[in-house]
């Protein structure tokens, strides 16, 4: 984002001018440094003070520097001459008025124009201004042309339902919303039938002079013309996030199409937050998005006609009966088909222990600690959905944070806590009350509003209370933002029966646990699915990704069906998966478990694993406040061993780092920990924490079949260090490495000396050929193990392997029924994966004739993409 210095004689008119434009980008913000005034009151200007705001404002892209009288532009040429080149080039210094320029300037940087457009809006700063008063507007160079862009894609229009027109937030606002789409979007006002001007450009927009009531018309051209049209339409029929409940109707705009105030057009817009009361942001409906056949609309990432949720579901959800029936689509992450009920993670009022209150200055400062906490928390949350989905989708979470802030709550609270009251009562106190305040509105967006209360609320009594964790393990369908892998390593399959999530992706480990488990789960939902209320009967195929909510009668049934179909087959396999998995052709495929738990390994057995090919040892080092010491470990290796009953363990050795962060080993600050030091790299790090858990290992190892696997491979020089570390070894003790790097698979035959197997870890392997993070849902369908590139790589080690060491496989792709016989043909003849994913692949293999199967990988090495593997053949 380019950067804005305020250089200026008086610090608090610098300030100042900063705080106003600040305020037009407050969820987008710019860097903006001021330079102003020799201290807080005394007049002036200092160059090296001027270096230095230029220097801390560049995030790269450059910086553009606005100025007031004088000597303020001769500091500043005489900083730029104090600037290293590579700086300087990268500054322009604006003429523009300060205040007009500095908001302009700040609008175009937030929506992530370039140095030259931002100085050319700044310098255009005056254009609204001057056509208001009749003079002639003079353009700067650079600023976008009318009539610019051949339109193809229609025009639509709105009626400005702002009291005082399209000024300067609301302009803001609808700026930010055109920029964020690959299209070209321009306004007209239809009523002074001003010319044409581009949407991206406050102070072309300002040149409209649209007041309340006006018409003003809209179009567009290019990729996402149409999503631009409608984002636009949106926000109007929101009055560009004003309050405008109390506004009448007015007929023929985007209200007719049956958007109501404060509601978004679709499930990409939300509604920006805004002063309390705060906007109520969920719940919507469109005409024209019902599922005739059903009596459901459908709603999800990529749909953009409909949406119909009602709140997220805390104590005041509405009952099933008045939920609407709802399709949503996301991410295959766990097989199965789940019906039930859905249950909140986070849901559930905790209870106040009766305890005396300490003095009132104590129980403030819990109140105030608290409130940071979960401020922190929401932020989080915020920022994940930001960078996950989008900054639209993340302002769903600025009406909690404005309920942090709410003056009414904190004022209640406060005074009871001076009355005596502790902060926990205080504050439920507050907070209850003013959710029935809401509740009892006429209005059924604002009565809805009580769940947010009771949502905030409820999440900072936990912070009161102390409760970190949310009870897991409630009977039905979670619904949560997103699992961590203690999260999902807590849920027990038995009262769990499904997992819809937010966010994540299919390979991120939230998933793999989830399928680890057997918990059908569907994951990238989008934040919608949090709105789903508490005891709303759903039903989701985790093998396809489909979720509806309250169905009608025909989709249950359908649903059972499939349920009952799926089942049979299901029963079919593990009745044989004791047996081996051997092919038409007679070669036996082993395939075995991914293990992060003792349940797992005694799920690995009832499922008919050959061996665990992968225990991801972490889930021993995670989530507590020191490492586990040998003895531990063994204890734990060993129980792992036993519920094998003798079946081979592969024990990798600790693979944190990354998203598996330790706490009682924090690393520095990695700008991406995925390729930071994770795995093996982490380890050789602390020789001492491997060298524990080697020791762990090679005693179970005596009496037990035992081989030990190195993750997160580059070099051969790691193994040797590792080796080093490991010792001297008993005969029977295989040792391997997995292979998850390019550089690591593209030199297999390296590794040849040192390894007497390798296990392809095809998650991260996918993850760093595609440059597709593995957990980010915007990337799932990129990051696909049966890339060609992927592919080849297997190919690669399986070439380098024949004669020197065994090759298997334990990434997701494992199970993937569309990659097993690809890799069998490429000389994979080991397979390892969720446990309950076992019986059905052992059933796949037992179809195949691996010669086939060789031809058939053959080709897909030479086909260009994911989807042409993936194709039916
Ligand atoms: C992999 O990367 O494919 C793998 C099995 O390791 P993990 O998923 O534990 O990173
Ligand atoms: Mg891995």
């Amino acid at each position: 984002m380019v950067g804005l210095v305020v250089v200026g004689h008086s610090r608090a008119l610098a300030t100042a001018a900063v705080a106003l434009a600040a305020e037009m980008v407050h969820d987008r913000p710019v860097p903006i440094e001021v330079a102003a005034g020799l201290d807080d009151t005394t007049f002036g200007t200092d160059a090296t003070a001027i270096m230095d705001a230029i220097t801390s404002a560049d995030r790269g892209d450059g910086v553009v520097v606005l100025m007031d009288l004088g000597s303020a532009l001769l500091s500043t040429e005489l900083a730029l001459e104090l600037l290293e080149d590579g700086v300087r080039e990268k500054v322009t210094l604006s003429a523009a008025p300060l205040v007009e320029g500095l908001v302009a300037a700040a609008v175009s940087a937030a929506a992530g124009a370039t140095r030259q457009e931002v100085a050319a809006e700044a310098a255009n700063a005056l254009a609204g201004k001057q056509a208001q008063l009749g003079a002639e507007v003079t353009l700067a160079a650079g600023t976008p042309s009318d009539p610019p862009i051949a339109v193809s894609d229609g025009t639509a229009s709105f009626v400005l339902r702002n009291a005082h027109g399209l000024h300067a937030r609301p302009a803001a606002r609808l700026v930010a919303e055109a920029r964020r789409f690959d299209a070209s979007v321009e306004l007209r006002n239809a009523t002074t039938r001003s010319a044409w001007v581009p949407a991206g450009s406050l102070s072309r927009v300002a040149t409209l002079g649209a007041l309340e009531g006006h018409v003003v018309e809209v179009r567009a051209s290019g990729r996402q013309a149409h999503e631009a049209t409608d984002a636009v339409l949106a926000l109007a029929g929101r009055a560009f996030g004003e309050d405008s409940h109390d506004l009448p109707a007015p007929a023929g705009d985007v209200l007719a199409a049956g958007i109501l105030p404060g509601q978004p057009a679709s499930a990409r817009d939300r509604p920006a937050p805004l002063p309390p009361p705060p906007q109520h942001w969920v719940g919507s409906s469109k005409a024209g998005g019902s599922d005739n056949s059903s009596g459901s609309s459908t709603i999800g990432a990529s749909s953009h006609t409909a949406k119909a949720t009602s709140t997220t579901a805390e104590a005041t959800s509405p009952k099933p009966a008045d939920i609407p029936s709802t399709v949503m689509n996301g991410q295959a992450a766990s097989p199965g088909i789940a019906i039930g009920p859905v249950w909140h993670l986070q849901g559930g009022t905790p209870q106040i222990p009766d305890t005396p209150p300490q003095d009132a200055a104590t129980e403030q400062h819990r109140l105030n600690d608290a409130l940071a906490s979960v401020r922190a928390d929401i932020e989080a949350v915020k920022s994940v959905t930001t960078q996950e989905i989008g900054p639209a989708e993340a302002e769903i979470f600025d009406a909690h944070l404005l309920l942090l802030d709410d003056a009414d709550i904190l004022d209640e609270a406060h005074r009871r806590i001076r009355d005596g009251e502790t902060a926990p009562r205080a504050w439920a106190t507050a907070t209850e009350r003013t959710a029935a305040a809401f509740q009892a509105l006429d209005d059924p967006y604002l009565q809805a509003r009580a769940a947010d209360v009771h949502a905030v609320g409820d999440q900072v009594l936990r912070a009161l209370l102390g409760i970190t964790a949310a009870p897991l393990n409630r009977e039905g369908i979670l619904v949560a933002p997103e699992l961590t892998p203690a999260e999902a390593a807590a849920l027990d399959p038995a009262t769990v029966t499904g997992v819809l999530l937010a966010y994540g992706s299919p390979t991120s480990h939230g998933a793999i646990l989830a399928r680890t488990r057997g918990t059908p789960a569907v994951v990238g939902l989008g934040p919608a699915v949090l709105e789903v209320p508490d005891g709303a009967f759903v039903v989701f195929d985790g093998g396809t990704g489909e979720v509806v909510i309250e169905p009608g009668a025909d989709r249950r049934a359908a649903f059972r069906e499939r349920a009952a179909a799926q089942e049979q087959r299901r029963k079919h396999a593990f009745d044989r998966s004791e047996g081996p998995a051997v092919s038409r052709d007679g070669v036996t495929v082993s395939v075995g478990a991914n293990v992060g738990s003792v349940a797992d390994a005694a799920a690995a057995a009832a499922y008919g694993a050959d061996m665990a090919g992968l225990v991801r040892t972490e889930f021993l080092f995670l989530d507590r406040d020191a490492a586990p010491d040998a003895d531990e470990q063994e204890a734990t290796y060993r129980a792992i061993a036993a519920a094998l009953g003798g079946r081979r363990i592969t024990l990798r050795t600790l693979d944190v780092g990354g998203d598996k962060p330790l706490r009682y080993l924090p690393g520095p600050a990695e700008e991406n920990p995925f390729l930071g030091v994770r795995g093996l790299r982490h380890s050789l790090a602390h020789p001492d924490l491997l060298a524990i858990q080697l020791q762990a290992m090679v005693r179970v190892a005596r009496d037990h079949p035992v081989d030990i696997m190195f993750p997160m491979v580059s070099t051969v020089d790691e193994v040797i260090a590792a080796r080093r570390v490991l010792g001297q070894v008993p005969e029977t003790l295989r040792v391997g490495i997995m292979i998850e790097v390019p550089a690591a698979a593209l030199k297999a035959a390296a590794f040849a000396p040192y390894v007497d197997f390798v296990s392809i870890g095809t998650n991260d392997l996918t993850q760093y050929t595609l440059a597709a993070e593995r957990g980010n849902p915007a990337l799932a369908s990129l990051a696909d193990g049966l890339d060609p590139g992927v592919l080849r790589l297997i190919d690669t080690v399986c070439r380098a392997a024949r004669g020197h060491f065994e090759v298997a496989v334990c990434g997701e792709l494992a199970a993937d029924p569309a990659a097993v016989e690809i890799l069998t043909g490429l000389g994979v003849h080991e397979l390892s994966m969720a446990p309950p994913a076992i019986p059905a692949v052992k059933e796949l293999v037992r179809g195949l004739d691996l010669k086939e199967a060789a031809a058939r990988a053959a080709t897909a090495l030479t086909l260009p993409s994911a989807a042409a593997v993936r194709a039916p053949h």
